[in-house]
């Protein structure tokens, strides 16, 4: 097990800016999660720690020792990638052992260890058959059983679970969550979900454009987004995103008009709040007046979508809501649950 650092990353193809100075320190043991849209360098980022590809500046230390020049089987690292790379023509078995293999580990020793990964992994009864014969969610655990097999320092695993059906990827982030927990391997996972990534994390990173915009635990990020594109990206319906006003004290913006307790110096803002911090109130009775645009029932409550003067917001109520599209509705909102944002810079204000 290592720490792994990345010091001032940057990565070029060509003129194309991929990453520019990335600092990242991940601890002896941390499941970290690089979270963020397609192109934003994440599997760039988890590719340079492989030895993959090459930083254009920079510093890369695994265990404290520095990794640039390193082969990638040198770093002492394992993989697991999207499609699972297994060999076609290999049984699970020598699919698993193959790491060994390459580093001249056989006969007993071997087997055993194979037996104990695939048997960690539930895998147990099929060590002979084909990758073709498995499921996806089988094929999965054989490339898990691959990557622990021999203990690495640290895992890298891109998008590990994104072949698989909803039903299977919820069981297998489990599993993978578990076996980390229980094996305490420095891990560097790589994903566009944020539910893995608030799931599975002691802390993600969320990048954008080759930044990272925020580096927190997965409670911090949610509770406290650094800037617009956090807030946006985390949460699901997304936060309500409010352009408007602070003028003495009241936030305001067409149709909307919220006293508490905003800052004195006001401005151009973005005025943040979760669906679940947004209450139902009859018209008349809120800070907020407006009418159902729709409403859908998620199973353990009701999203409504409210249009009010320009903008439209997300109430999440209760599974006995009844609205009507167009009908007259006012909102609350839980003043001390609001986020503010620098409409121009989108930094955190409060
Ligand atoms: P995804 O979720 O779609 O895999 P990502 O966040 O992992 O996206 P990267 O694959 O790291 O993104 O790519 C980051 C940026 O670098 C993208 O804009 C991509 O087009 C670019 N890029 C990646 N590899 C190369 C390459 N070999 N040559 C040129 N540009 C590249």
């Amino acid at each position: 097990m290592a720490s792994v650092e990345l010091v001032g990353v940057e990565k070029r193809f060509g003129s194309f800016s991929a990453l520019q100075h990335l600092d990242l320190s991940v601890a002896d043991g941390e499941f970290l999660v690089l979270l963020g849209p397609s192109g934003c360098g994440k599997t760039t980022t988890m590719r340079m720690v492989a030895g993959l590809e090459e930083a254009t500046a920079g510093e890369i230390l695994i265990g404290g020792r520095r990794v640039n020049d390193a082969l990638p089987k040198d770093r002492d690292v394992a993989m697991v990638f999207q499609n699972y790379g297994l060999y076609p023509h290999m049984s699970v078995a020598q699919n698993i052992g193959y790491p060994l293999k390459v580093r001249g580990i056989g006969g007993p020793d071997r087997e055993g260890r194979v037996k104990r990964a695939a048997e960690k992994v539930e895998l147990g009864p099929l060590l002979h058959r084909k990758p073709r014969e498995l499921s996806g969610g089988q094929r999965q655990r054989v490339a898990l059983a691959r990557a622990i097999v021999r203990t690495p320092q640290v895992f890298l695993m891109d998008e590990p679970l994104s072949n698989l059906d909803a039903k299977l990827r919820v069981t297998m982030r489990a599993e993978i969550k578990h076996l980390q927990h229980e094996l305490g391997v420095t891990t560097i996972y790589v994903t566009h979900d944020q539910i893995e990534a608030m799931t599975l994390a002691h802390r993600v990173a969320v990048m954008n454009g080759g930044v990272i915009q925020q580096l927190d635990t997965p409670e911090a990020i949610y509770d406290r987004p650094a800037n617009l594109f956090v807030a946006g990206f985390i949460g699901s319906p997304p936060m309500n995103l409010v352009p408007g006003r602070i003028a003495g004290g009241t936030f305001q913006a067409p149709g909307i008009t919220i006293a508490g307790a905003f800052p004195a110096a006001g401005g151009d803002v973005i005025l943040g709040i979760r669906s679940e911090d947004v209450t139902i109130a009859a018209p008349g009775e809120g800070s907020i007046e407006g009418q159902v645009y729709a409403s859908e029932l998620t199973g353990e409550a009701v999203l409504v979508t409210v249009s009010a003067g320009g903008a439209r917001l997300i109430a999440r109520a209760p599974r006995s809501f009844r609205g009507g599209f167009g009908s007259p509705i006012a909102l609350n909102v839980d003043a001390g649950k609001i986020h503010l944002f620098d409409e121009a810079t989108g930094r955190r204000i409060a």
